[in-house]
């Protein structure tokens, strides 16, 4: 029996990897593989984790997921700080779903120490 990857494109089981995120038995411990559990958190239509993992500030009053999106890959393009020396981060990639892409730069914080999405912009 094989465990399927996960959705975020690295090579670990979903439960090594951004499951462990989604169960709350870790926090992400840089900009980067926040942005990759959320991802994977898209794929899984777990909008409770997007939500939580959203900054205060900018986090929407709900979330409504399309199950009809299907998700085909998430490509990390480039980074900016975001790792467990800094408070901010940037994460630039290239979502693609059945049809089409989501070109993204998006921008991070930590609050309290987790680090969290806080808008993005979108590149093209
Ligand atoms: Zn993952």
């Amino acid at each position: 029996m094989t465990t399927p990857l996960c959705p975020c494109g690295r090579s670990e089981p979903y439960e090594r990897c951004c499951g462990r995120f989604h169960a709350g038995a870790a926090a992400a411990p840089t900009a980067e593989i926040l942005m990759r559990s959320r991802y994977s958190a898209f794929v899984r239509l777990d909008a409770g984790y997007l939500l939580r993992t959203w900054h205060p500030r900018t986090r929407p009053a709900r979330l409504d997921l399309d199950p009809g999106t299907r998700w085909t890959g998430l490509e990390i393009l480039d980074t900016a700080d975001g790792s467990a020396f800094h408070s901010t981060g940037t994460v630039t990639f290239r979502a693609s779903y059945r049809g089409g892409s989501l070109h993204e730069r998006s921008r991070f914080e930590r609050v309290e120490g987790a680090w969290v999405y806080v808008d993005g912009e979108f590149l093209d």
